[in-house]
């Protein structure tokens, strides 16, 4: 599907009354819910007509093509996140490219991230990324070693984490989806508690084009959407 500058504009401008509708629905401010462009396979030339748009986040989700669209869009004023699954041989080029890595779910991976971080000096933000349906093909950590994987990743110096993201499963009932997403926050509130030093855990990002709306519900504070904004993927 082609995406024209104005179906761009207007896809956006839905999504963002949705959002606006969902939080409101549930007295949150719409402030504190953040959009990401999930852009995998979209090309550079549409993902900068998006920005002009309005994103002023994308998603990527692999390091080759986000590297690539990275040199294209350089001068755009956009922050970049992973979403995808990484692999520990590309923590080097994660660090480099991205803001945030939504996508943590080892020790191995953070630890590759940390030494990768601590080479350019930088503070890598990172979630700690939830198997929260317990699939084992699914990637994420499961839900009972998430609160020691935060606690030892809250020793490496050179990341910081700021919360949890998750992948539910899909169903074409959005509500089906919500005890998932209920269960990634009581989740997020207990690991919160504990007051690790040096994690944060304010931000959740869960909620896709299918379900976006019962996410914010459930307290999202990151939305990853894809397909509502660029049409459906080839
Ligand atoms: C592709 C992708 C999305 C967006 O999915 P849509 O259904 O197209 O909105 C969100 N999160 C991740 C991790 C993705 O890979």
């Amino acid at each position: 599907m082609k995406m024209e500058p104005e179906n761009l504009k207007k896809s956006l401008e839905k999504i963002n009354g949705l959002i606006k509708k969902a939080a409101a629905s549930c007295g949150r401010d719409t402030d504190t819910i953040r959009l990401v462009a999930a852009s995998k396979t979209i090309p550079a030339p549409t993902v900068r007509k998006a920005i002009e748009a309005g994103i002023t986040i994308l998603g990527e989700n692999y390091i080759q093509e986000a590297g690539k669209k990275f040199d294209m869009l350089s001068s755009c004023p956009v922050s970049w996140h992973f979403i995808g699954h990484l692999q520990s041989n590309k923590a080097k080029y994660a660090v480099r490219l991205f803001d945030l890595i939504h996508s943590v779910d080892s020790l191995k991976l953070a630890m590759q991230l940390n030494k990768q971080a601590q080479k350019i000096n930088k503070v890598q933000q990172i979630l700690i990324q939830i198997n929260i349906s317990g699939e084992s093909t699914k990637s994420g950590i499961y839900k009972d070693n998430a609160f020691e994987l935060t606690k030892n990743i809250s020793g490496l110096e050179n990341l910081s984490v700021k919360g949890l993201m998750a992948m539910p499963p899909y169903f074409s009932d959005p509500e089906k989806v919500r005890p998932y997403f209920s269960a990634v926050r009581s989740l997020r509130d207990l690991i919160k508690k504990e007051n690790i030093q040096n994690i944060d855990m304010n931000e959740l990002s869960m909620g896709m084009t299918g379900d976006f709306e019962v996410a914010i519900e459930e307290g999202a504070t990151l939305v990853r959407i894809g397909t509502a904004i660029f049409g459906k993927r080839d």
